[in-house]
């Protein structure tokens, strides 16, 4: 039986209308609806209190034609083996929807990071690349971090592929710290990426982003950055939420007294500088722009109709499902689809892995000009692909990373 809330099976929806409307020959097609390869593994790590845990884990690359595999390492307690292959196919069309010289990969544990000391979560990531030793490397898969890692985790996953091969390799991993590799604006690009598209989008509607309402779900990595950046460009950041509640201001929220709040409390709620709300109320406020900033399937048959947003910046990967697409089309919401709007993380991930090999790293101020010129051009060019094949921007970005992925199959042909 289909479950509509599969996110490999919402991947393999919009890839299924992308190709035909593409004409995409159907050999590729089938090499596209399964990853190239999925490993899982079992992590026995030795807790805090002496006793054993097995965790379960998963690398997955769903396709390498365009370079080696680049993806996020995702830390939560409902990670699937399917989720993780949807978020690898995700990498493939959003490295060619920014065109950046990678193909798609994605890693995930099964663990719950917000009840595991510094050290449990060490020994999890140092058993885990240990594992998965032989399919990463700087020319091979290139891993990051995602929901539940962070620029600690992936100091790990350095040291710890670097005492396996002998030597420092720090373009085996991006989303380093400063110092050991790390690149400047990283931290920030997937949030400095929602701001660039959002203003391409407010343009495209005539509008500026000066003055916009905006709502924005999650406050992790992608979230809080989004809605800092918005807000520092000028915009209302009216409501925010997270796991702990959700908080609202018409006036505008303070994000940075917000993010300072946070940092102490681990949550939004009980920000001082607003009224709680209703978690679920945030999606479907009359806001100009909203930022599903969290996480998959959060805008679905159940709340599409609701939504009153004019432009949805999908921050998160696969927060709206494939039922919700028609929806939101008809009731002429603009949608810059996850491939596109999120891209910006993955773009300085390439910046970082192009200056661990050159051996010369950027000033911040490059870094982000690059980033714009990125995304601004990726921007029109999955805009010009939706009008040309006269359908929606999800659609047209599909099209955008089927085209390039698939020469880059033609020109290195099957090895059989
Ligand atoms: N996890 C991020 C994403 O979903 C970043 C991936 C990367 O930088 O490789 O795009």
């Amino acid at each position: 039986m289909s479950d509509h809330h599969n996110p490999f099976e919402a991947m393999q929806a919009r890839l299924k209308v992308a190709a035909e409307l593409y004409g995409l020959e159907d050999a590729l097609f089938k090499v596209f609806m399964a990853p190239s390869r999925s490993m899982i593994v079992s992590l026995p790590v030795m807790m805090d209190d002496g006793h054993w845990e097995v965790f379960q884990g998963y690398r997955v690359q769903h396709n390498v034609a365009r370079g080696p595999a680049k993806g996020g390492i995702r830390y939560d307690k409902n990670v699937t083996l399917d989720e993780v292959k949807a978020l690898s196919a995700w990498m493939t069309w959003k490295c060619a929807v920014v065109d950046v010289p990678f193909g798609g990969g994605k890693g995930g544990i099964i663990c719950d990071p917000t009840k595991m000391s510094q050290g449990e979560l060490e020994r999890l990531t140092r058993r885990y690349i240990a594992e998965i030793m032989d399919i990463i490397g700087p020319d091979r898969d290139v891993p990051a971090p995602d929901m539940g890692t962070n620029a600690q985790t992936m100091a790990w996953v350095l040291d710890t592929y670097s005492m396996h091969v002998r030597s420092t390799s720090n373009a085996v991993v991006t989303g380093k710290p400063l110092g050991i590799g790390g690149s400047l604006g990283r931290n920030e690009a997937t949030g400095r990426g929602v701001l660039i598209v959002a203003r391409e989008a407010m343009q495209r509607l005539g509008k500026h982003l000066a003055g916009a309402t905006v709502a924005v779900q999650g406050f992790g990595n992608v979230g809080s950055q989004s809605a800092r950046l918005l807000h520092e460009a000028g915009a209302r950041v009216i409501a925010v939420s997270d796991v702990s509640g959700a908080i609202k201001n018409d006036r505008g929220l303070d994000i940075h007294a917000l993010m300072k709040h946070v940092a102490e409390t681990k949550g939004v709620a009980g920000f001082k500088g607003g009224e709680a709300m209703e978690p679920a109320e945030l999606l479907t406020l009359p806001v100009d722009v909203l930022v599903p900033g969290a996480m998959e399937n959060q805008i679905t048959e159940d709340n599409a109709a609701k939504i009153k947003a004019k432009v949805i910046v999908e921050g998160a990967n696969g927060p709206t499902t494939p039922e919700a697409d028609p929806i939101l089309l008809d009731n002429g919401v603009l949608v810059v689809p996850d491939i596109l709007a999120n891209a910006g993380g993955v773009t300085v991930s390439y910046f970082e892995w192009v200056q661990n090999r050159q051996g010369f790293y950027w000033r911040e101020r490059e870094v982000n000009e690059r980033l714009v010129e990125y995304m601004v051009h990726a921007f029109q060019q999955v805009f010009a692909t939706t009008d040309k094949y006269k359908t929606n921007p999800r659609i047209g970005a599909y099209i955008l990373a089927l085209d390039k992925v698939s020469q880059a199959m033609h020109y290195r042909g099957f090895y059989a």
